[in-house]
């Protein structure tokens, strides 16, 4: 296998009966001009061997045609491949709140999204995940984790074919005598999550944040084994308000809390400590949870972090807008922390664009004066995503054996010939083509798979009536 960095179109003579097509079958060999393999490599030019919904091998075209005669060849000219966008922190059924709360300060935001956010009906809620899922998909991303308060993102997931968790929110503030309510409601909520959703998507719990959700529902929550083997994932230091908040229960966080009559969680702790090292204390870290944003951290958190075995979603567009700060990225990697790219929901970030994501975590990190390469940036939307959801084996590298998820990028003109991992991530470069499991769903920048076209006729309507 011949791996260069640099872009070069694929120039092979293509025997008569490898013809060139445009249709899609589900085993094929796929020419690209570089094909970005999720680890910082690249075959360019490149192709890939597509069969029963896997990836049979990776190579240079012109062995690689040798090798699978028997497929089709389909030549995606200038495109390049790389494996489906795995988005670690969304909030689908949140699609439709875009410009409903301001930016600025997380307590202020909070407060206003509280507000916008109880104004949607359960039917709005899953128009809205619908839109989401479709959004997420012709961005790109073939594979997430999403969390909120209905589950109306497994249903939505399901329905457009890309896998992984949701994750339902549970919260709860108040003692002991409080958690069987809160455990009630979320057992009600489970059951019409399942009444609406298949099995292919992995259902998991989101104690939703430490301010949210206090020590004894928490501890409830680690100790039931009906709870404690769901994926987990949560809300972790995402802003400076989250320390008053769960210290002293002051702050904007408790001011946003009080408009629906709620308290933050209280952690206690003796001396002042972090957020992080309040939750660890009290031993509510637990190995393979994913924890969202981390942006205040002390300087011993990655290190309590790495220890626990929890992974960090980092979403750059959200927190900048939250003013929330930068997430301390290269700590977290020098810890060994596992770091995925979330793109939140459009009320606090972009529209489930990972490459956006991605482009905002280069920008802010060499703001900060800790510069990300191109490729180093893609490993974290694709490799490293999967390994912090523990889905590595099936997901977020273009190698043999693994799901023919997979996304085509038309490089813009401007950047064609330079750094694949560059071109691929550039603002003016499109998504053409996303495949899940080797089927296309999307071609030309549009869905094409028809039980998807139906989907947007009816979003389209439902839209309408929402907003
Ligand atoms: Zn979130």
């Amino acid at each position: 296998m011949s791996r260069r960095n640099r872009l070069k179109r694929p120039s092979i003579l293509l025997p008569r009966r490898w013809k060139r097509t445009t249709r899609t079958p589900t085993d094929v060999v796929l020419i690209a001009a570089g094909v970005l393999v999720g680890d910082g490599t690249v075959v360019a030019p490149g192709a890939i061997a597509v069969r029963g919904g896997r990836i049979a091998d990776v190579g240079d075209p012109t062995s690689m045609c040798v090798a699978h005669k028997d497929l089709r060849v389909e030549d995606l000219g200038e495109a390049l491949l790389a494996p489906g966008l795995v988005d670690v922190h969304c909030h689908l059924e949140w699609a439709l709140t875009g410009g409903l709360a301001k930016g600025g300060e997380f307590g202020a935001w909070l407060e206003e999204f509280l507000r916008a956010a109880g104004t949607l009906s359960p039917e709005a809620l899953a128009t809205s995940a619908n839109i989401g899922a479709v959004t997420a998909l012709i961005a790109g991303t073939t594979t997430l984790w999403d969390s909120g308060p209905t589950g109306a993102g497994a249903a939505a997931m399901e329905r457009v074919g890309i896998g992984g968790y949701c994750s339902l929110e549970i919260f709860g503030t108040g003692d002991a005598v409080s958690v069987p309510q809160s455990i009630a409601r979320f057992a009600d909520a489970r059951a019409r999550m399942a009444s609406s959703s298949g099995s292919g998507v992995i259902v998991g719990i989101s104690p939703h944040a430490p301010y949210s959700v206090g020590p004894a529902l928490w501890g409830h929550l680690m100790n039931d084994p009906e709870y404690h083997q769901l994926p987990w994932r949560t809300h972790l230091a995402g802003s400076a308000a989250e320390i008053h908040a769960v210290a002293e229960g002051t702050g904007t966080i408790a001011r946003a809390l009080a408009t629906r009559n709620a308290r933050p969680g209280h952690w206690p702790a003796l001396t002042p400590m972090t957020v992080i090292e309040r939750i660890a204390a009290a031993g509510a870290l637990r190995s393979g949870m994913i924890a969202a944003h981390c942006v205040a951290l002390g300087a011993n958190d990655p290190h309590l972090l790495a220890s626990a075995g929890v992974a960090v979603a980092h979403c750059p567009t959200s927190n900048a807008y939250l003013g929330c700060g930068v997430a301390p990225l290269a700590a977290l990697h020098a810890a060994g922390v596992r770091v995925g790219i979330g793109s939140d929901s459009p009320a606090s970030a972009g529209n489930y664009d990972l490459r956006a994501e991605a482009r905002a975590a280069r920008l802010v990190h060499g703001a900060a004066g800790h510069p990300i390469s191109a490729a180093r940036a893609l490993q974290m939307a694709t490799r490293d995503g999967a390994q912090a959801m523990g889905l590595s084996d099936s997901v977020g590298m273009l190698t043999v054996g693994l799901r023919a998820n997979m996304v085509a990028v038309a490089p813009a003109v401007h950047v064609a010939g330079g750094d694949p991992h560059l071109a691929f991530l550039d603002a003016a470069s499109v998504v053409d083509s996303v495949w899940i499991d080797g089927a296309r769903k999307v071609q030309s920048g549009a869905l094409c798979d028809p039980s998807l076209v139906n989907i947007t006729t009816q979003i389209a309507k439902a839209r309408r009536e929402v907003c």
